[in-house]
């Protein structure tokens, strides 16, 4: 098992099921081009393969399925119950609702335990604008069915200074009354983003979004696992939410995720476009396989950021958000 001098293991594996996604948010996207995946993408066997190597030679335990929409991917049903029988002890999926509801039969029967749903605000106009694309009430449906197979959901929002600052407090509201944990992420410094001013100009921290809470509720911090990438909050007697603090507070030195692009490539870090194929291993002997992924692994381990994210041009649908 690879360990570096911050004691930084790799636990987490991100898997992007395919780069296309049937989205194309405006933060995520850059052309607004709908649907395009990587070329050469690994089948779903191959992945399966991949990431029951991971599991044996980088210690891996959880398992997230993202992309690109995972759900979208004909690979999704038969990779999820390939994935279920490799003793990992987390499985969740990140997607952005629109084909949830119909999903809900595989999940249940797979036992997944947990879903990430991504959604920026409840204003069905607004919806178009950031997301071009999908239907929000058929999202908000998708969130009622899992909720109601006993999936536990949590949504993503990422808060921007123009685009749906005023969806902060109805979208929190949302989520305390279902009693579904709202997780708030930074936007990120990523893809078309570094050659735009669009961060610049929608980056709204930590703080401000606290502000903004704190004018209606009371909040107090709560705790968190040590290598969680959220900073949680508790509002009393009301509910939970959290806040991935990219830039406020970076979470880098406790980070133990490791990414799969869709087309095999192995990420360390989401700030750094460094990345090691290992399709050429996915055929090979179990013994010479593991062996070889432990030098791939070290450089990917060595890509790590050491204190912060520093932004990069690597898109996050190709790498796995
Ligand atoms: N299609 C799925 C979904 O919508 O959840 C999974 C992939 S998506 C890339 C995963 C997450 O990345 C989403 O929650 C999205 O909001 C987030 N994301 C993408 N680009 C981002 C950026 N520049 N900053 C912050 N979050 C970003």
């Amino acid at each position: 098992m690879i360990i570096d001098s911050f004691g930084r293991r790799f636990q987490n594996l991100r898997v992007s099921l395919t780069a296309a996604c049937n989205y194309a948010c405006t933060y995520c996207v850059p052309d607004g081009k709908k649907l395009q995946a990587q070329s050469a993408e690994l089948d779903g066997e191959e992945m399966a393969r991949a990431v029951s190597l991971l599991v044996d030679s980088a210690g891996i335990s959880r398992l997230r399925i993202t992309g690109g929409e995972p759900l979208i991917s004909p690979k999704f049903d038969n990779f999820l119950r390939g994935v279920t029988n490799l003793g990992l002890t987390d499985i969740a999926v990140t997607t952005n609702g629109q084909f949830l509801s119909r999903k809900v039969p595989v999940m249940q029967e797979t036992g997944l335990k947990r879903v990430n749903v991504s959604l920026d605000t409840l204003d069905a106009s607004s919806f178009r604008s950031i997301a071009r694309s999908g239907d929000l009430a058929t999202v908000l449906d998708g969130i009622d069915q899992a909720c109601a197979a006993g999936i536990k959901v949590k949504v993503n929002m990422v808060p921007m200074k123009t685009a749906n600052e005023d969806q902060v407090m109805p979208l929190l509201k949302y989520c305390l009354e279902r009693g579904i944990e709202l997780r708030f992420i930074e936007l990120m410094n990523m893809g078309h983003l570094k050659r735009n001013q669009m961060y610049e100009r929608e980056f709204i921290g930590m703080e401000d979004l606290l502000s903004l809470i704190r004018n209606e509720f009371e909040v107090r911090k709560a705790d968190a696992p040590l290598d969680s990438t959220s900073v949680r909050f508790e509002i009393p007697d009301r509910g939970r939410f959290g806040i991935i603090a990219n830039e406020s507070e970076p979470f880098c030195r406790t980070c133990t995720r490791l990414r799969l692009s869709s087309n095999g490539h192995l990420y360390g870090c989401l700030s750094n476009s460094k990345n090691y194929s290992i399709r050429h291993l996915l055929h090979e002997p179990y013994h010479i396989a593991i062996n070889e992924l432990q030098g791939v692994l070290r450089n990917a381990m060595a890509s790590k950021q050491r204190l912060a994210f520093t932004g990069e041009t690597t898109v996050m649908k190709f790498i796995g958000g």
